[in-house]
């Protein structure tokens, strides 16, 4: 028998659902399935010429050392630079620092701020890896669920009515993952009026799909919006989805100088610092040409299209567009109760993921991972082919339930 005593806290965090999801597709795939993948949400398109130049320039010149913990100076200037141009706020240098990827820097943002017994706002649905973030560091998630019916957007008064004494961050996801909804600048301006009285909670803005908005929708940065939150504002982003750089593994988080250096702190005894040659690379991609971007987006916005158009005609899902990010989350609380063709009843959405999969090689991740059931959510950021795939298979799929409250 093994003598190896675990952690009490390792207890509190459970695999993401999201990659749970993958590895099982990755799985059935290496097997010889053909699996129409929609589980991940990473960009599909190759990185920007201008972008891998700059990783083979950064490996023949040497940049291959430790680099500040917080990041390179050309880095910081650089992101500082970015806020300024794109997001209308001004960050000193030392008010950013760069970590290995925005997970990381929300893992040191908790790990430095809060303890037993504090409480953390999550709005729901949620990305897979707030409340374990949280829990992680013995804080409290407390969860506030934004349904359909309100674009799955938090509102004021849920928002006021969730804060306690013990409330120490709001976690704020626009554009969001799992639901696609964006806020504009009047709706984060609402969420700031209530936050103006009460001066003890901080907000943690994750903006790390900013550019991913469809149809004109435009989405604003928190501290732009109600700049008199700024000194309690901690802006979370990376280069991973913009530039498809998720493996280079490098994120940024702008914000007040005492937060910031007890983020760094942390890092000082993780990772010491973030990879360089990814550091080379976001520089490029943040000062470089920006037309990869825009071009990766329309790209985005057609797969998005295509994904929606597939399932439209099915009858008894709710169907909403997003507005941004990546994903449908796709509701199928009317077919809750429904036979699937073998038999089975399929009575939440992990049986509905279930079915998917082994009916139609077909991998979606489960609502019940992001804190909001009976939904599925469908990334379409894979190839074209894999999303057209995909939503016609859950489109035959689902038709062929018999049953359920609608039936
Ligand atoms: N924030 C959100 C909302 C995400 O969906 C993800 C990745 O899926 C991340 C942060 C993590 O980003 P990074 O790759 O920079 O760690």
């Amino acid at each position: 028998m093994s003598s190896l005593v675990l952690a009490e806290r390792l207890a509190r965090v459970r695999p993401p659902a999201s990659l749970m999801a993958r590895e099982r597709a990755v799985r059935l795939k290496r097997a010889g399935h053909d699996i129409a993948d929609l589980t991940i949400g990473e960009p599909d398109f190759p990185l920007p010429p201008h972008v891998t130049q700059a990783i083979s320039d950064a490996a023949s010149r040497g940049a291959t050392r430790y680099t500040s913990t917080s990041g390179t100076i050309e880095l910081r200037e650089a992101i500082q630079a970015k806020f300024r141009r794109e997001n209308g706020i001004s960050y000193e240098v030392a008010e950013v620092v760069v970590g290995s990827g925005a997970k990381q820097l929300i893992h040191a943002a908790m790990g430095a701020t809060v303890q037993a017994g504090d409480e953390v706002i999550v709005p729901t649905p949620y990305w897979v890896s707030y409340p374990d973030l949280v829990r992680l560091h013995g804080a409290t998630p407390v969860f506030v669920a934004c349904t359909v019916e309100r674009g799955f957007k938090l509102v004021p008064e849920k928002l006021e009515a969730a804060i306690s004494p013990r409330t120490r961050w709001l976690v704020i996801n626009s554009p969001n993952n799992p639901s696609g909804a964006v806020y504009d600048a009047e709706e984060l301006r609402a969420l700031g009026d209530v936050l103006r009285r009460h001066e003890r909670v901080w907000i943690l803005t994750d903006e790390i799909y900013e550019h991913f908005c469809y149809d004109g929708t435009r989405t604003s940065s928190l501290a732009a919006a109600a700049p008199h939150l700024r000194d309690r504002i901690l802006t979370v982003n990376g280069v991973s989805k913009t530039y498809g750089m998720t493996g280079l593994r490098i994120g940024y988080a702008g914000g007040p100088r005492d937060l910031m250096k007890a983020i760094e702190a942390l890092l000082m005894q993780s990772t010491s610092c973030p990879n360089s040659i990814g550091q080379a690379a976001a520089v490029a991609a943040l000062n470089g040409p920006q037309d990869c971007v825009r071009e990766a987006v329309a790209a985005f916005s057609d797969k998005r299209d295509l994904l929606v158009s597939s399932l439209s005609a099915v009858e008894g899902v709710e169907l909403t567009v997003p507005s941004g990010a990546f994903y449908v989350y796709l509701g199928v609380r009317q077919l809750l109760g429904g036979r699937a063709p073998g038999g089975g009843v399929l009575e939440t959405d992990a049986d509905f993921a279930l079915f998917l999969l082994e009916h139609a090689g077909v991998a979606t991740v489960a609502g019940a991972g992001y804190g909001l059931s009976p939904y599925l959510r469908l990334s379409f950021a894979g190839s074209r082919s894999t999303v057209g795939d995909g939503g016609r298979r859950i489109a035959e799929a689902l038709s062929s339930i018999d049953g359920g409250s609608v039936g």
